[in-house]
């Protein structure tokens, strides 16, 4: 072990000096893989010098999200607290099922857990849970609404059309999570947005006024907190108003950017999140842990207990409920995923998570502000959002963004609403400062006078 460990720490080193000699790491043609590295399993083992220089290789060619120059997709950067907690946790190597073998560990997750829902305004009833990726949130809130307005279900499946509401421009999840739990995807109504990609409350009423006209049993509401391509947040006050009117479950969709909750300048834009059923966030987003870090809170413990308890008495042998959380999660055993983000919150504070939150919306109005300054651009984004959207020039967003993904220049997607395509940056990682948001730009821009050429 301690040689593995010396020889960890020889790669991370190996790692680091590569993010910053090549912060994009030259792609390797998928059809070449298996030619280019040797990824083969031999019946003999590979002897040890040639295992560190494979895995130098390896890691060489590997896309680097921790760099300055990944705009990617919704995560990213490396925060050493996380990391470090993140590690520990694959040492320790603890299942979450039981105090009996997680210990102190359930207690960390719980103290997590407990501190959001009295953040967000949750009574004691409320409780929550780690679940493996914000898809797998949404699924729980989608199961345990499905239970409460049809109890029946657990036992003998869903015997009528149960209907579920979600803004057009949503994560996919829910489709599939409807599919999955056995309401099919037909059943998920999709609600109109406005200019800004906003849930319009109107299209909500209207249509579930339909579907009770039709017969069907409208259940389940999900709004979301920054909408996967723009940014957007729906107003949760507002919807939550319709869903009172008409008795329906609403879970929030922070995946992207519930983290708002953490920061006085921009928790407003989930204003009336008390008012939800069940809410969850993704602290591998904007908070910056290690993938993947995924918090679901509840109103009512009750209702994590009743759609995902299952007594087992070779496993459940010691202290309560409360402490063997096997009772309320998705999995069996579980992986510890609460505590790189309680080293990383316990050595920044509450405060620290606040700033980390503050300087990515401050990157994106840096970055809107560039592209407002400069007539070769045109905006797409709004205002409070980290997804920054804009295209250059007449160059098709995904041209740009391929051939800058295969000239290893910058790591940026492309993305669509209301049928206008364009490049979305996202300023997720925090530790980005105004320099590297310049550099993005001024990549592109000579990237494109080259390619002219
Ligand atoms: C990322 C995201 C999800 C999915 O989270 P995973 O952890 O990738 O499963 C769900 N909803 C929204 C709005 C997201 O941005």
């Amino acid at each position: 072990m301690t040689n593995d460990l010396k020889l960890f720490i020889e790669l991370t080193e190996f790692l680091i000096s590569q993010e910053h000699e090549h912060p994009v790491a030259k792609p390797i043609d998928v059809k070449e893989l298996h030619k280019t590295l040797d990824l083969n399993l031999k019946d003999e083992p590979i002897i040890d010098s040639e295992f560190a220089t494979l895995l130098k290789q390896v890691i060489e060619r590997t896309p680097k999200t921790a760099s300055t120059s990944f705009f990617n997709q919704l995560f990213g950067g490396r925060l050493g607290k996380a990391a470090l907690g993140d590690l520990l946790a694959v040492m320790l190597n603890n299942s979450m099922y039981t105090y009996k073998v997680a210990g102190p560990q359930v207690g960390i997750e719980k103290t997590i857990l407990y501190k959001i829902c009295e953040m967000i305004g949750y009574p004691k009833t409320a409780d929550g849970t780690f679940a493996p990726g914000g898809s797998m949130s949404n699924y729980m809130a989608m199961l345990m609404a499905r239970d409460k307005y049809d109890p029946q279900a657990r036992t003998e499946g869903i015997s009528h059309k149960m209907t579920l509401y979600t803004s057009e421009v949503s994560h996919y999840s829910i489709a599939k999570n409807a599919s999955f739990m056995g309401i099919g995807r037909n059943q998920v109504r999709s609600i109109k947005t406005n200019g800004k990609g906003e849930m319009l409350a109107e299209d909500l009423d209207r249509q579930i006024n339909a579907d009770l006209v039709n017969g069907h049993q409208p259940f389940f509401v999900n709004a979301t907190a920054g909408t996967t391509v723009l940014g957007a947040f729906d107003d949760v006050g507002q919807i939550s108003e319709t869903c009172k009117k008409h008795n329906l479950w609403l879970h929030l969709d922070g995946a992207y950017c519930g983290s708002v909750i953490f920061s006085k300048s921009y928790c407003h834009l989930v204003k009336g999140i008390s008012q939800t059923d069940s809410f969850s966030v993704n602290a591998h987003k904007m908070l910056g842990t290690p993938l993947s870090c995924s918090i679901l809170v509840t109103k009512n413990k009750t209702d994590l207990h009743l759609s995902f308890s299952n007594e087992a008495e070779y496993l459940y042998q010691t202290d309560t409920d409360d402490y063997n959380l096997g009772k309320t999660s998705l999995q069996c055993g579980r992986r510890n995923d609460a505590l790189k983000l309680w080293t990383l919150w316990k050595s920044v504070g509450s405060k620290g998570l606040e700033a980390i939150v503050d300087h990515q919306f401050e990157m994106a109005k840096i970055a809107r502000n560039y592209i407002l300054n400069h007539s070769d651009y045109t905006l797409y984004s709004f205002d409070n959002s980290i997804s920054v959207c804009f295209n250059y020039k007449d160059v098709p967003a995904q041209r740009l963004c391929t051939a800058l993904y295969e000239n290893a220049k910058l790591m940026v997607g492309f993305g669509n609403f209301k049928g206008q395509d364009f490049v979305r940056m996202v300023t997720i990682n925090s530790l980005i400062v105004e320099k590297d948001v310049m550099n993005f730009f001024k990549t592109i821009e000579e990237f494109e006078i080259s390619s002219d050429n």
